[in-house]
């Protein structure tokens, strides 16, 4: 499996990568955001819906779950880490297929839930306000997606892990 990764110096960086991100999505994606509290998984959801054209603020849908936003199409925007139990189903299916771009917080908390074609992307703390983000693709379409990421926004390097 070929991963995607980029250093982001700040939050600025972060956005930039984001909206970059953004800009290269159509309805029906699917983005599975891994990280600690404070890893920047919101912010970075911030810069995607800013690219989706989205002009409500997003913040965290902690406690609701689900928060749905408009732009040039849905973004839902999920936070499952209250979910009871990795099997408790919230009808994602009709999310994941729907109309709209999906970005989901904590998504390994429903990995037997996820749609086997997503990018996953995980945030690593690495100081104050430096992040590092590893975008994982599976899939063709995906994998376009990072691709043409990668010469959209650089500083990009790749990593084959060959175990998988
Ligand atoms: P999460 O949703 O993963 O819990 P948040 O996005 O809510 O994380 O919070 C990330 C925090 O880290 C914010 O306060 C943000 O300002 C700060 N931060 C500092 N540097 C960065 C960075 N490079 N990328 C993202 N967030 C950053
Ligand atoms: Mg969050």
């Amino acid at each position: 499996m070929k991963s995607y990764i980029w250093t982001c110096a700040n939050e600025l960086e972060t956005s930039r990568l984001a909206e970059e991100l953004g800009e290269l999505l159509q309805a029906g994606d699917v983005l599975a955001l891994e990280g600690d509290l404070g890893a920047g998984k919101t912010t970075f959801t911030k810069g995607i819906a800013k690219a989706l054209g989205v002009t409500r603020t997003v913040n965290s849908p902690t406690f609701t779950i689900m928060k749905q936003y408009q732009g040039k199409f849905p973004l839902y925007h999920f936070d499952v880490y209250r979910l009871e139990n990795e099997d408790e189903d919230f009808g994602f299916d009709e999310y994941f297929e729907g109309e709209g771009v999906t970005v989901i917080e904590w998504a390994h908390l429903i990995g037997s839930q996820l749609p086997a074609q997503r990018l996953s992307i995980s945030i690593t703390y690495l100081d104050i306000e430096e992040r590092r983000f590893t975008l994982t693709p599976t899939g063709e379409r995906y994998e376009q997606i990072c691709v043409t990421l990668s010469k959209n926004v650089q500083g990009a390097i790749t990593h084959d892990d060959i175990s998988n």
